[in-house]
Formats: structure tokens, sequence, C-alpha cells
């Protein structure tokens, strides 16, 4: 396999950087790495992802909404008009598998496969709920099941579950995603392979949401840390993905505070923190991946220049890329309206390969 590319929505710098991570030191010693910022004005999950997926800011691809849904304007990743970076290593040959990137949705073409990123049932929920039963029947239907998806940790979630119980889950679905990543690389083997864990975002808004339910009571941010320390500790088992790889890309959209002492109020809802801008941009090559200096930190880039690094690093171009790759189907959604569900549902299979 040529590229790994682990997202982790969320993953603040600082305290990748700064706490006592010992397997992530490790790493770094190892690696290129620096701040990955997410913009001034858009430090959110939709935009963010998007600008690395496409190496344009968010003026230009226009998903500006927190979720990357088509509201108020914003473009999603159904109506996005720029060409993503696994269509990009599409075109020039490279097969890609894409697993629960944020926003992604079956609307577009991959030479490979992809399992939808959350939020998806918030602006796909008819079409994403009776696809999945389509697929059950499939190989592909084992790694749904084995991987539940991010809507169960919905805005409900915390009703129902103490933060223990909610740790407990969200850990549990770590560990089931990492063991369903090496079925997947073993039976859909790929050049490049994008899977993404949402854990230390999840963590942060689960805080504040528990926060409200006490009514602000009891303000803790140890949980948010431990879980560092507990990714930190399954580090080696999320970058074994049963095969070897010449390029490592370790990625988020934007950061959390590394610390928050005082719960604060914001447009009349309780907050004890939110995101930061900093996230992470680590790479770590092989001996057969070309210059990767080793044991560097540098200077900190945006969410738009990781597209441009990747596929230089696998020694692309990327503005000639950009240039080239027709994004597939482009703006489908757009007219999905009219369309019944049955062929909407026939059109994501095919885009599967099922059909
Ligand atoms: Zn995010």
């Amino acid at each position: 396999m040529k590229l790994f590319f682990l997202g982790l929505d969320g993953a603040s710098a600082q305290i990748m950087f700064e706490r006592d991570l010992p397997n992530t030191r490790k790493l770094l010693a190892e690696s290129t790495y620096r701040p990955c910022m997410a913009e001034d004005d858009y430090p959110y999950t939709g935009p963010s992802w998007t600008s690395i997926y496409t190496g344009v800011s968010a003026q230009e691809h226009g998903v500006t909404d927190l979720w990357g849904r088509n509201v108020e304007g914003s473009e999603s990743y159904d109506t996005l008009r720029d060409p993503v970076m696994w269509e990009m290593l599409n075109h020039v040959g490279m097969t890609t598998g894409v697993v629960h990137m944020p926003m992604t949705t079956c609307s577009r073409r991959v030479d490979g496969y992809l399992i939808s990123g959350f939020p998806n049932e918030l602006e796909h929920a008819g079409v994403a709920a009776e696809l999945m039963p389509l697929m059950q029947g499939r190989d592909l239907s084992d790694l749904i099941r084995l991987t539940p998806r991010d809507r169960i940790l919905d805005n409900t979630w915390y009703r129902n579950y103490t933060l223990e119980q909610s740790i407990d889950i969200m850990k549990a679905m770590v560990r089931w995603k990492a063991e369903a990543t090496r079925i997947l690389v073993r039976t859909h083997p790929v050049d490049c392979l994008f899977v993404q864990y949402s854990m230390l975002d999840r963590i942060g808004h689960l805080l504040n949401q528990y926060l409200r339910v006490h009514d602000g009571q009891g303000w803790s941010y140890e949980p948010l840390l431990e879980l560092y320390d507990w990714l930190d500790g399954q580090l080696a088992d999320l970058l074994d993905v049963g095969t070897d790889y010449d390029l490592l890309v370790i990625t988020s959209d934007h950061g959390w505070p590394a610390q928050a002492t005082e719960p604060y109020t914001h447009d009349g809802k309780l907050f004890g923190a939110w995101h930061s801008h900093d996230g992470v941009l680590i790479i770590r090559g092989n001996a057969h991946s070309g210059p990767v200096p080793a044991d560097r930190r540098l200077e900190q880039c945006y969410n738009r220049d990781v597209c441009p690094a990747v596929l230089g690093l696998l020694g692309e171009d990327y503005a000639a890329l950009r240039q080239a790759t027709r994004p597939a189907p482009a703006e489908q959604a757009r007219s999905s309206g009219s369309e019944s569900a049955e062929s909407t549902i026939e059109e994501r299979l095919r885009a599967l390969g099922y059909l």
C-alpha cells in the first residue's frame, strides 16, 4: 500500500505535541509534524475536512456549514464542484478505500470503496437508511455491522447513558473499527486507505452536553485528556492496518483546547470548551517514500495544504491533477429531489461497484 491516511477529528496540536503521550512522542520523533490550522472564519468539521480533501479554502469550495450540509448556502460533499483527494488519486490509477471520512457520502464515484462518514443521516436520512439493508447481503455489510456509525453518539445520546458508559462505547467503537479495517485491507486491498476516528472531537462535545444536563455543575476536563492518553495506548493498533505502507499521514480538521477551567455561556448555551484552530499534520515516510525529513517540527500549515502535500509526496502534481480530474457525479444531489428513491439507491450502489 502506498498511503495510509489516518484522520482524527478534533485532535489538538497542543495536546498531541505537548502532553506526555509516549507512543505519540515516538511517532513524532520519526516524522515531520506541524499544527494544521483551521481557517479563522471556519474552525468547523465540514469546511475544514473539505479543505483537507480538496486543497482549497472554504471560500473557494463553498462548504461552510458546521457539518457540511446543504443549508444556509453551504455546499456539501454531494454538491461540491471540486475534485477530492481520492478522485485525484483514482485519476492517476491508484485505488482508494475511504472509511468514515467526515461528511463523505456514496454520491461520488470512487475506484475502490467508500463507507460514508458522519453525520450521514442528517442530510441523507432516507437514502442512507434504505441503503444499509440493501447492503446487508453483501460482503461490506460485515464491516458496517462491525463498525457502528457515529450516529450512535447523536445529540440525544447523553440522555440515555452516563459519561462513563459513553466513553466505554466510544472506546469499543475504536477497537472494532481498527479490527474491521484490517479485515477490509485483507479482503479489499487498495493503494491508498483513508480511515477516520472521531472520539477526540466527540468527547469534547459530550462533555459540553453533560455539563448542560448537570446545569453547569461538576465540570471536569480530565475525561478529555484521559482519552488522549487512552488513544496513545491504542496507537500501534490504529497504525497497524494489516499491511505495510510507504507513507503515513495523520491529520485533523481542527483542535480542542488543552485546558478549560471555567464553563462559559454563549448564545444562552453552556459550554465547557469548543473547537480550537490547531489541528495536526504528521507525516512519516519509509525507506521507499523519498525525502521526508525526519524528526522535525515545522511551521504551521492550513487544512488546504494537506492535499497538495500528500499528492506531492506520492509523486503527483496537485495543480495538474486538480485541473485534470472530473469530480463524478458532480451536482447529482442538486437535482435529486425529482428522482425516485429507488434510482438514487441504485446510483449509490453503482458508485460502490455493485451494479
Ligand atoms: Zn471536527
